[in-house]
């Protein structure tokens, strides 16, 4: 490439930080200003352009401009700031961008495969440009965050989940694709709405969605070979568990929203246990949902305590569920239990009433992701309060908005004494002059380091002990002194560091339990990942040039 189409393409852009030599060199002599300019001096100005900006969803347009512009110069943003960004490029922003998709439409970005394609889903994904594709995260559209079905609207989630592999994993943006599966959208709002970009008809399910699914799995397979990391995001719960079922084994795939979850909670679970001093089975845990986070979260505990020595049955009996239709117990009246809830049915009375139920049950550990907001009500805080010298409190519902209770209310009415954390950020809040810093379970805690892991090592099936264990390695990450101010995991700032820890603690593990595929072995691990890392410098034009020694 040369001249004017090196301006125009991302990768190779660098704006005004082209030296004097390399524009010379490359043909775009004078088609930039003749000031020259250093990556630091262009994210000044980057940084000024953000923070003028009006409102979060401008800011969230600014940054994609920036990365359709110059890749580096995004990324180098991301890396740099990256409190500052990442709720604009994830969650809680992304979510907002989503639903005016349409609007915030520029230039497209990643795969659109629609169902009416079926037959040629192999050639449409021969058209991406990159070879080497390494991971791709797939949305459908139909449960976008806490927002319900935002069909293709969804692509922003894959878009800005692989520009945390990125900035957060490392891993070589022209290695991750995010892809939008168009099967229509069941949101009548979207048939009428002339700015959307997707097919205006009702979702296609039964046999020949499941076709399309399997022929893009298939596809991608072909195309990239079976070691490509396909991420499942935002599926609804029907579909989710029955396609990480029917391709964990086949695939190197995993579901974020179910064992990315599970992961996260987990590690804040093992943190708030040196707190309260327990040993995992030493705890009762009720969660109010029964859903792909809470099933996930809970699978994941019941695992741990079986490695920590319980039977199946045991690991079980200490976790209880409660649904829409009440607590999960077994032959319930009201019905509703599928086989993901299956296993943690025991006997026991019909109860609906979640204050009801904690002093029934009297759990050590209250985990909420049924996006019911307001449904840690004050009765059920001071019930928890009641029964447990330090109660472990989760309100994990997205967004903010749908939070089961607020970090102040769970602080206040248990005087202080709760362990908290929420999916979504709550501000640090005073009590008696302490103050604490409620923890945020983000899931960008856990699936930039595995992936990392997974795609260096050569990991060819994700299984949940590899969640389990990297649960244990963030868990591990936080300090007493982060514990001391209530938090348990790392500081947001952090992880990009925490990220790469986790990777290269997957890594010994991998190897030792003979998962890894990626031979010979490396010695030093941690050297292994880091030699793969994306580097947010720029690369120089010029060619290198040397003198001959005699
Ligand atoms: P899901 O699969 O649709 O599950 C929702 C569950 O909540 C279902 O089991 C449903 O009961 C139950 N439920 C609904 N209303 C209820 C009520 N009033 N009382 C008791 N249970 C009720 O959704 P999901 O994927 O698990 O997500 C749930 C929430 O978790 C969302 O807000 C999401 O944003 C959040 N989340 C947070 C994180 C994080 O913090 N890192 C990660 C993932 C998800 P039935 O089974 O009877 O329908
Ligand atoms: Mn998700």
């Amino acid at each position: 490439v040369r001249g004017i189409d090196i301006l125009r393409n991302p990768k190779l852009n660098k704006g005004t930080a082209f030296s004097l030599k390399e524009r010379q060199l490359m043909g775009i002599h004078g088609l930039l200003p003749p000031v020259v300019r250093s990556l630091d001096e262009q994210m000044i100005r980057v940084m000024t352009n953000f923070s003028k900006r009006q409102n979060d969803l401008d800011r969230y347009i600014y940054l994609s401009s920036l990365q359709d512009r110059n890749e580096r110069l995004f990324y180098r943003v991301l890396t740099e700031h990256v409190e500052k960004m990442m709720p604009i490029v994830y969650t809680p922003t992304v979510g907002l961008a989503c639903q005016q998709y349409g609007v915030a439409f520029r230039r497209p970005r990643g795969l659109f495969i629609s169902i009416k394609d079926k037959g040629h889903v192999y050639e449409m994904i021969c058209n991406w440009p990159e070879r080497n594709v390494k991971a791709i995260v797939v949305t459908d559209g139909e449960r976008i965050l806490g927002l319900g079905d935002l069909g293709v609207y969804g692509m922003g989630i894959p878009v800005g989940k692989l520009s945390l592999y990125t900035a957060l994993g490392g891993i070589d943006p022209s290695k991750c694709l995010p892809i939008c599966l168009d099967v229509g959208t069941n949101n009548e709002a979207l048939h009428k709405d002339p700015l959307y970009i997707g097919s205006a008809h009702k979702r296609v399910t039964g046999q020949e969605y499941d076709e399309f699914i399997d022929e893009f799995m298939k596809a991608v397979s072909k195309r990239y070979g079976n070691n490509c990391l396909i991420q499942f995001e935002d599926f609804a719960n029907k579909n989710a568990f029955r396609l990480l079922e029917k391709y964990r084994n086949d695939y190197c795939t995993f579901n974020d929203d179910i064992q990315g979850t599970a992961a996260v909670a987990a590690a804040g679970v093992f943190a708030s246990l040196r707190i309260t001093g327990k040993k995992l089975t030493e705890n009762t845990f009720v969660f109010l949902g029964a859903g792909e986070a809470s099933i996930g979260i809970a699978e994941l505990l019941a695992l741990a305590m079986r490695e920590e020595g319980l039977s199946r049955e045991e690991s079980y009996k200490r976790i209880w569920l409660v649904d829409s239709k009440g607590l999960i117990i077994s032959d319930r009246p009201t019905g509703g239990i599928n086989h993901h809830k299956e296993p943690f049915t025991k006997p026991f009375k019909h109860l609906t009433d979640l204050e009801e139920i904690v002093n029934e049950i009297k759990p050590t550990v209250l985990i909420g992701a049924a996006a019911s907001p307001g449904a840690f009500t004050e009765n059920v805080l001071a019930a928890m309060g009641k029964h447990n010298e330090r109660p472990i409190i989760f309100a994990l519902s997205n967004p903010t908005s749908m939070s089961e209770c607020t970090a102040e209310q769970a602080y206040t009415i248990t005087q202080g004494r709760c362990v908290f954390a929420s999916g979504s950020p709550f501000p640090s809040c005073t009590l008696n002059g302490k103050t604490f810093i409620p923890g945020q379970g983000n899931n960008a805690y856990i699936f930039p380091g595995v992936a990392l892991g997974v795609l260096t090592c050569g990991v060819r099936h994700i299984e949940d002990k590899i969640f389990l264990h990297a649960a244990q390695a963030l868990a591990n990450l936080v300090t007493d002194e982060h514990l001391a101010e209530g938090r348990v995991y790392p500081p947001l700032s952090d992880i990009q560091s925490v990220s790469l820890a986790i990777a290269v603690d997957l890594a010994e593990y991998v190897y030792k339990e003979g998962m890894a595929s990626a031979y010979p072995e490396p010695d030093d691990k941690e050297a292994f990942i880091r030699s793969f890392l994306y580097d947010t410098d720029y690369e120089s034009f010029e060619p290198e040039t040397w003198d001959w020694p005699y």
